[in-house]
């Protein structure tokens, strides 16, 4: 159900588990077990977790983004940005290794490219990554902007 706030929390930084088909007591489980908060949009298993859960409010991601952030006082660490699909560590990458991967508009566009260390997808800061900034801007949220 939050799977949208898990890859944001990703993009920004923070290592985020996403539990699909699970039973409410294995997610409760494991996110005791690795010492995760964890934010769920069902009230009784909000209520099973205690302290260690909150109840999101909203099904609207930018509210849930507020709301989370907000609480926990998070902010946008750009240096410790994690794969959004898999929560894996991203390494950077020489250019030439990712050249054949990658469209020649955005070769030509920087020379900074980051490799997922779970899933292997690539990344770089084209134009999705200004919608991101923007986005992020826009919801109030903190940036720590020391990489560039
Ligand atoms: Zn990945």
């Amino acid at each position: 159900m939050l799977g949208s706030l898990a890859k944001w929390l990703r993009i920004t930084g923070y290592d985020a588990s996403y539990a699909r088909d699970e039973k409410d007591d294995d997610i409760l489980m494991k996110a005791r077990a690795e010492g995760r908060v964890l934010l769920t949009r069902d009230k009784l298993l909000a209520q099973k977790a205690g302290d260690d859960g909150v109840f999101v409010d909203s099904e609207v991601i930018d509210e849930q983004i507020r709301q989370v952030f907000g609480l926990f006082h998070l902010h946008f660490d750009e240096k410790g940005t994690r794969c959004a699909l898999c929560n894996g560590d991203l390494v950077v990458v020489p250019k030439e290794e990712v050249s054949p991967l990658v469209p020649p508009r955005s070769l030509a566009m920087t020379d900074d490219f980051l490799r997922c260390s779970g899933c292997g997808k690539i990344y770089w800061k084209g134009t999705h990554w200004k919608n991101i900034l923007e986005k992020l801007k826009r919801l109030g949220i903190d940036q720590d902007r020391s990489f560039e």
